[in-house]
């Protein structure tokens, strides 16, 4: 793909354009465009067989003006120390926007973890922690699940932290098992952001998410959760997609259907009686609402000239490139961002750290009805800024938000609250 952008340049290009709809002032905006640290280590572990294997890993810190970094752990071959800042960028952006209080980080392992026992598998999770201890903690920096990483994970990197500081600090990191500290709703909370978003949206432009039709590239955690959530609000889900390829069904396809099939079979392909497409015709199907929730930079260039969706909502992190985007906006196409879109792991993650440190679980009513409140407002707060400013697009909107908020505690000098 032509403009496969380095994901780290995207955000910084994101945010020079946002900064011209603000007053912040050039020196600031330095500050505000680089990580504050990264951590780039490689991993030696055993392999069953008792040779070794090492793995490039990384964690960004970068921007802690509002509270501990935050931010996902993700395992995939293409985990770079770029795109791992870039993640943790819009960590930061993400925070500010939704007013929950922490800085952004992301960290990641590149490695295929298909290609490895379970063993294996915890023996590396526990070396990252290893490694990680220093710069982590309840009040420091709190990771979290991203690709390829769920609760199996986070517990391991628990136990490995409490293990090393003898202590307990369930606080360390979020995404866990309910047993181990975990939160009701937190597996579901990017896609049920993605839906009360989309919700939103459609409810602002006057339209109805009822019978609208949607494609969702992705079909994982956040994906598969998403189009479940729509289909039980009424909307049409006709296609999704995996790394295998996707499907296609006019007439509506059963989300929890196809999750089963994927749970059978490892991918969304070959389920009922359904077209196969490939994951380019699912970017440019004629759907009223399109999801990409794979991986950044999916909608290039040559794939937005072709998008025939009316409205995006990120659940990826950045999967639109830059010049992608400006073709969009100049398409009218209304793009609700990922930092508001898929929010929700990271909110309901700041509800599980609350919990945390009170000792005190709630009920999943209560998770979901805080997440749908969160969002809503910040939803409408997203529009006034839209509506105010001279900023083009609803991303450009949130980023302005989300600057004024980092640049504001910044200036009173230290950690929001
Ligand atoms: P996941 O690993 O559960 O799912 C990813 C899905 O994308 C898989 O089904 C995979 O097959 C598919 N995929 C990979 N490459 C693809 C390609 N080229 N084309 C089509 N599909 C492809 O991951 P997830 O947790 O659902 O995360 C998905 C996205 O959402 C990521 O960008 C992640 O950063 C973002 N996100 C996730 C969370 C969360 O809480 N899980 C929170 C915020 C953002």
């Amino acid at each position: 793909m032509a403009d496969q952008a380095n994901p780290f340049r995207s955000l910084q290009q994101q945010l020079e354009e946002a900064a011209a709809y603000t007053a912040v002032s050039d020196d600031i905006l330095q500050r505000l465009k680089q990580p504050e640290r990264v951590l780039e280590t490689n991993l030696t572990i055993e392999r069953d067989d008792g040779s070794l294997a090492v793995f490039p890993a990384y964690r960004s810190q970068f921007n802690g003006d509002r509270g501990p970094y935050k931010g996902g752990i993700r395992y995939h071959p293409e985990v770079s120390r770029d795109e791992v800042k870039a993640l943790s960028g819009w960590m930061a952006y993400k925070c500010a926007v939704v007013d929950i209080p922490y800085g952004g980080a992301k960290g990641g392992i590149a490695i295929n973890p298909k290609e490895y026992t379970t063993a294996e598998l915890e023996r590396l999770t526990r070396s990252f922690a290893t490694e990680l201890r220093p710069f982590i903690g309840e009040d420091v920096d709190i990771p979290a699940p991203d690709v390829n990483t769920g609760q199996r994970e986070m517990n391991w990197i628990k136990d490995t932290y409490e293990k090393l500081e003898n202590t307990t600090a369930p606080g360390v990191i979020t995404g866990k098992a309910i047993e181990s500290g975990g939160s009701a709703g937190r597996i579901e909370a990017t896609g049920r952001s993605t839906m009360f978003a989309a919700r939103e949206t459609f409810g602002w432009l006057g339209r109805d998410l009822t019978d609208a039709t949607v494609a969702v590239q992705g079909f994982g955690n956040a994906g598969s959760v998403a189009a479940k959530l729509i289909e039980a609000e009424g909307g049409r889900v006709v296609a999704v997609s995996d790394s295998s390829g996707g499907i296609y069904k006019p007439e509506g396809l059963d989300a929890t259907a196809v999750a089963d099939h994927k749970t059978e079979t490892g991918t969304v392909v070959g389920y009922g009686s359904t077209e196969k497409i490939t994951n380019e015709e699912l970017l440019t199907l004629d759907v009223d609402l399109l999801i990409p929730a794979a991986l950044e930079n999916a909608i290039d260039k040559s794939i937005a000239e072709a998008v025939a969706a009316d409205v995006i909502i990120e659940t990826a992190n950045g999967p639109i490139t830059p010049a992608a985007d400006e073709i969009l906006t100049e398409g009218d196409i209304h793009v609700v961002p990922d930092i508001l879109a898929n929010a929700g792991g990271v909110i309901v993650s700041y509800f599980e750290w609350v919990q945390n440190r009170q000792r005190f679980a709630w009920t999943e009513e209560r998770v979901n009805n805080e997440l749908e409140r969160r969002i809503t407002e910040v939803f409408d707060e997203l529009i006034e800024a839209y509506e105010s400013t001279a900023a083009p697009s609803l991303r450009m909107a949130a980023y302005v938000v989300a600057i004024q908020r980092i640049v504001r505690a910044y200036e009173q000098g230290g950690t929001w609250p």
